[in-house]
């Protein structure tokens, strides 16, 4: 199945191929036509599914569609307003808008409490119409009557249980009755408690129900890859993806405590939020940085493996192997932060021309080789020899004794690629492939980290 099945406008096509998409998510598949046949939805997504695109693609083509609507006299009113529970969840999802809307006429607006009104009542009198907000800092513009709802024809509830979680309940009720009596409503959330059907069943009016894969499904919702890249360019590296893939969740692994500290300074000062959690911490430290990571407050988490035991995060989206465990069963444990609860996953590892003996202990253990693709610019240098690896005390890696040699110069017309430039000057989906045996492996193993 393609984005060209649902009848989209060419514009958002064009968007979204450049984006490098090149089939819906299960999510998508179901929610796109939903949407577009102008009825109420009811969907259970988690972050990492691909909901933000299911519900903003659809929503640019209606609007657009109708965009052609006679001149209304006065300022065009705004017509979809997309309430999300948290700051950053505003900015990921505003920033879709722009991004799948960048050849239509519409245009977004984020409100969000903790920063100045002022320049929202600014940007208020131009033309705003979709309208992405957290909802204390939209009633603040109710209440100063800078907004006005009157017109909303479509209704984006985002990660409703977490809105009630948030205790947003009454103001979300508050909401509710400034809108117009007909329009379109959508309601995502990743469980349904009581007090969600309860939502559910005074906002929409006789929905589409769909759902994301469930949790059977999990281990196939990982995807691996390996990003060959020279030892001193990996936390260039990481930025780089960081960025490029928006990513807004990302637990990171390192091997030592001080090559922790050492990365969430670097990327702290990249402009990416991010702590450092070991065993040198202290516990309210610790504390303190996995509720903010958890609560989204914080991008990027660095863990050392003993730290990340016992870390229990659901939904995470993209876990990163900052540098190779020296223990291939801790790549088990590691994946095992992603893809849960149905949720999609991403587990990516950086490894320099040293690490080529532990990927080969992990690709035994795992008994599948793990997909290689070189990032455009961060080509690794054939010339940078192996050098040993420490696990910070002095001492070599378990596995890198029990594993064979997997140096540049003995791999040239092998398939790993130290050295070999990117095929298409990018990293391509495509050639990643999915694959659930980690997991599968780990269980069979009678392993009690299973995943
Ligand atoms: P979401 O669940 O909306 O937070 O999206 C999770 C991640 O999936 C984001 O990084 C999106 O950019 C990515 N994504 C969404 N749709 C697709 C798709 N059809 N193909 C590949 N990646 C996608």
């Amino acid at each position: 199945m393609s984005f060209s099945t649902f009848g989209l406008s060419d514009e958002i096509i064009r968007a979204v191929t450049e984006r490098g998409y090149t089939t819906p998510t299960p999510i998508q598949a179901q929610a796109i036509p939903a949407v577009m046949a102008g009825g109420d939805l009811l969907a259970g997504a988690q972050t990492g599914t691909g909901k933000t695109a299911g519900f903003t693609l659809p929503v640019l083509h209606r609007l657009s569609d109708k965009s052609i609507k006679g001149p209304s006299s006065g300022r065009p009113p705004i017509r979809a307003l997309i309430l999300v529970p948290t700051r950053e969840l505003a900015a990921q999802v505003e920033e879709s808008v722009r991004d799948y809307g960048k050849y239509l006429k519409l245009s977004s607006m984020m409100m969000i409490g903790g920063v100045n009104i002022n320049p929202q009542i600014t940007r208020l009198k131009s033309r705003v119409d979709i309208l992405v907000a957290t909802p204390g800092r939209l009633l603040d513009h109710v209440q100063q009557k800078t907004l006005s709802l009157s017109q909303i024809e479509i209704l984006v509830l985002d990660e409703a249980d977490r809105m009630l979680d948030m205790g947003f309940i009454r103001d979300i009720k508050k909401i509710l009755a400034l809108l117009p009596k007909q329009r379109q409503n959508l309601l995502f959330s990743a469980t349904f408690s009581d007090e969600i059907r309860a939502l559910a069943d005074s906002l929409l009016n006789q929905p589409v129900l769909i759902e994301a894969a469930r949790r059977n499904a999990i281990a196939d919702k990982v995807t691996h890859v390996v990003h060959p890249v020279d030892r001193e360019r990996k936390r260039e590296l990481l930025g780089h993806l960081i960025k490029q893939h928006r990513w807004s969740q990302v637990l990171v692994f390192t091997r030592t405590k001080h090559g922790a500290n050492k990365l969430a300074e670097f990327l702290t000062k990249s402009d990416i939020p991010a702590l450092a959690i070991h065993g040198n911490k202290s516990q309210s430290a610790r504390t303190q940085a996995l509720a903010k990571f958890k609560t989204g407050d914080l991008q990027v988490l660095v863990a050392t493996d003993i730290a990340a035991r016992g870390i229990d995060i659901s939904e995470l989206p993209h876990v990163v192997n900052f540098e190779l465990p020296n223990v291939p069963e801790d790549y088990v444990h590691r994946i095992g932060r992603t893809g849960r609860a149905g949720a999609e996953g991403d587990a990516v590892s950086l490894v320099c021309v040293d690490e080529a003996k532990l990927l080969t202990g992990i690709e035994r253990l795992i008994k599948h080789q793990l997909p290689s693709q070189v990032v455009a610019g961060f080509e690794p240098d054939p010339r940078i020899k192996a050098e040993p690896i420490t696990n910070g005390r002095g001492r070599e890696p378990r596995s890198a004794s029990a594993a064979p040699s997997r140096s540049p110069s003995k791999n040239q017309g092998g398939k790993k690629q130290f050295g070999q430039k990117p095929a298409n000057g990018n990293v391509a989906n495509s050639s990643r492939r999915r694959f659930s045996e980690p997991r599968r492996a780990a269980a069979g193993r009678g392993s009690s980290h299973a995943v």
